[in-house]
């Protein structure tokens, strides 16, 4: 089959890092395409609808501070501002957005759309391989395209499980395959792969929940942007409502929750043993299956903080 087309680089991955480098090497003026699974699931938020946080909002400035886009698509989509850690010191301050997901997504397509020369291809990259100096690489579906530069941010979909309570599936997110074809070559090229665990947040049904208990977080009073060269009013508007883990709101779904908590172990340490590297996210899901009607928040922490030195390592 011939040649779709040549490129100079083809980036594969829609999500945040494969937008940086298209959008990165559609500026430096060379012939660029982003390839990815699905052009509707551009810009898609895996999990939470934040961006950015303790850690991690500087990144994001950073990303901007060098012409990237995270900070401008998250000043559009944003819903809610604040700066985190304010308590302390400027050098550790947080910006910390939560966004409008479907939102974000959009504002990110549109914003790939409009750059014209930068072509957006729709496809599953399953293997490449050199070809006189260039790269040649090979969809799912047989189309072959020649490059000069191939970029892989595949993020979460290589020889990706998910789990869920007790079921286990397999999929990069819920509703969207696995790259194991790509995965299968990089194998065979003998990069060596490894697990990294990452944790959504529980999702509650909000007819469970006793509002009243909860204590409503807004964003700052006066805002501020992610990226330097937003001039438009930041949408400010959205409340956080916040939970104790340990206060009664939370606590009498977990009791019943509890009566699982042996199956869910056995669901946890298939995860433990799945993954060769270690924990990276601490969700309620995990306080659920370690939490019973005796123990604390406290007590949490305690066994959080024990297991820390395994989680480093
Ligand atoms: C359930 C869940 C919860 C998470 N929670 C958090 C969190 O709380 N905080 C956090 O910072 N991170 C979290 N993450 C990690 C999150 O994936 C990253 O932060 C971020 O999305 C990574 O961006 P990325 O661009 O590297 O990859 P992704 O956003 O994963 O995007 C990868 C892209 O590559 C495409 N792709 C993959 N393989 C191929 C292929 N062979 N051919 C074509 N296209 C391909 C996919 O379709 C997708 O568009 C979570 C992930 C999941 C799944």
């Amino acid at each position: 089959m011939p040649f779709s087309a040549e490129y100079d680089v083809v980036v594969v991955g829609g999500g945040h890092a494969g937008i940086e480098a298209a959008h990165a090497a559609y500026r430096l003026g060379v012939k660029t395409a982003l390839l990815t699974m699905s052009i509707e699931a551009i810009g898609r938020m895996s999990c939470n609808p934040a961006v950015g946080g303790v850690a991690k909002g500087q990144i994001v400035r950073d990303i901007d501070a060098l012409g990237g886009l995270m900070g401008k698509l998250t000043d559009k989509a944003g819903i809610q501002f604040r700066m985190l850690n304010k308590s302390k010191g400027p050098a550790v301050w947080g910006p910390r957005a939560q966004c409008d997901m479907d939102f974000y997504s959009k504002c990110a397509r549109e914003t790939l759309e409009s750059f014209s020369g930068l072509d957006l291809l729709e496809g599953e990259l399953a293997s490449f391989s050199p070809f006189l100096q260039k790269t040649e690489i090979l969809l799912a579906d047989g189309r072959k395209f020649l490059t000069k530069a191939l970029i892989i941010t595949s993020g979460t979909f290589l020889a990706s499980k998910m789990y869920t309570g007790l079921l286990e599936s397999v999929g990069g997110r819920v509703g969207e395959p696995s790259a194991d074809a790509l995965s299968k070559t990089l194998s065979g090229l003998k990069v060596p792969l490894r697990r990294l665990k990452t944790g959504t947040p529980s999702r509650i049904d909000p007819d469970t929940v006793d509002f009243s208990e909860c204590e409503v977080q807004h964003g700052d009073i006066d805002p501020w942007p992610f990226s330097d060269s937003t001039t438009h009013a930041l949408n400010n508007d959205a409340v956080c409502t916040l939970m104790d883990a340990n206060g009664t709101v939370l606590k009498r779904k977990f009791i019943n929750f509890n009566s699982e908590k042996d199956r869910l172990h056995h669901t946890l340490n298939k995860i433990k043993k799945a993954q060769k590297q270690h924990h990276s996210v601490k969700n309620l899901w995990r306080y659920a299956v370690n939490c019973n009607e005796q123990h604390s928040i406290k007590d949490y922490q305690q066994w959080w903080n024990l297991s820390a030195d395994s989680r480093r390592h």
